[in-house]
């Protein structure tokens, strides 16, 4: 791939590029045609210069794009390529998720250095759209370029969601209760075992390579009346709490005995790596009422409540000390 790319529109791949890019466009193309789960609402995806999406009647669009970088946020080392393409598009479905909407279709920009080979653009590849297919997700366009050294692969995901019914930060209120589904730390647990030099067996450590956004949980909390303000765990409890304090304009109560920790062979992880772990891809939420133990098959733990004020606190029994604020720090940052 030596010809950078010269143009980005939205539904299209096939701009001036060279054999090689020409083949990597068609493969990434004839891979995504598969999925015809959502036509209903993607009325034209990848080949023309703009993908056209239908949003149901009555409903808004949700729009969310993250990057994932190489060294940043995967390493190739450490992830496999079809981990690195689900972890891309989870990261999108997850932000949906945190809002209570479906997703229709997602958006793949991706640069590529040279030393990358078609295989692994075929496994990263693979990893996306298994996960695409999971949630009825169209891949209706993108862009490719060379990169100069490392992989950047930016995802965009739309969805969609009953006017007016988008479930925000800024809902929450005093005397709310605060959930949180699943458990928490197990990605960064799975970074901890990696920085110390070991690999971690794939098995154990799912939460951190094939992370399940939490679609469906979010979109039946909404349609049940059963959360006032949404945030998924993407930069740990303490960072995105902080978030609905800060939206809402309200302070917290967390009571630190009460989170669930995700297990590692039988190991209950590290305390610290539930407060401020990132990269589960769980739902923090709060609601004015009580919410079930379980909705499908998703655990959902009361871990504190919503007070006034601004700050967040961690109380145990009758002590009280401040929640800091530590967010995930992605791999480059620990890196010496
Ligand atoms: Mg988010």
């Amino acid at each position: 791939m030596s010809t950078v790319v010269s143009c980005s529109q939205a539904g299209r791949y096939d701009c001036r590029v060279n054999v090689g890019e020409k083949k990597l466009i068609a493969e990434i193309r004839r891979m995504a045609a598969h999925d015809r789960r959502n036509a209903l609402s993607v009325v034209a995806g990848i080949g023309d210069d703009c993908a056209v999406l239908r949003v149901p009647p009555r409903h808004e669009a949700l729009v969310t794009t993250d990057f994932s970088l190489e060294g940043m946020h995967f390493r190739r080392d450490w992830h496999s390529p079809e981990s690195v393409g689900h972890r891309c598009l989870a990261r999108g479905l997850s932000d949906i998720a945190a809002m209570g909407g479906a997703p229709i279709a997602a958006f793949l920009s991706l640069a590529l250095p040279r030393d990358v080979s078609s295989g692994w653009v075929g496994r990263f590849m693979h990893g996306l759209l298994e996960l695409a297919k999971r949630y009825g997700v169209t891949l209706a366009g993108g862009d490719t370029s060379e990169s100069p050294d490392r992989i950047l692969a930016d995802i965009v995901v739309v969805g969609s969601v009953p006017r007016g019914r988008a479930v925000m930060r800024s809902g929450a209120k005093i005397g709310d209760r605060i959930y949180v589904s699943g458990n928490l730390g197990g990605s960064a647990a799975a970074v901890r075992t990696m920085e110390s030099g070991k690999k971690p067996p794939v098995s154990g450590h799912e939460r951190h390579f094939f992370p399940q956004p939490r679609v469906e949980l979010g979109r039946l909390l909404r349609e049940r009346h059963l959360v006032t303000a949404m945030i998924d765990t993407s930069d740990g409890l303490s960072t995105d709490l902080a978030h609905i304090c800060d939206e809402s304009g309200v302070g917290a109560e967390i009571f630190p005995d009460q989170v669930p920790r995700a297990q590692i062979n039988r190991q209950v992880v590290d305390l610290e790596l539930a407060l401020h772990g990132g990269e589960d891809y769980e739902l923090l939420f709060t609601s004015a009422k009580k919410v079930p133990t379980r909705i499908g098959s998703v655990a959902l733990t009361e871990i504190g409540s919503i007070t006034g004020g601004s700050r967040m606190w961690l109380r145990d029994g009758t002590r009280k000390k401040k929640f800091e604020v530590r967010g995930w720090e992605h791999f480059q940052a620990r890196r010496k």
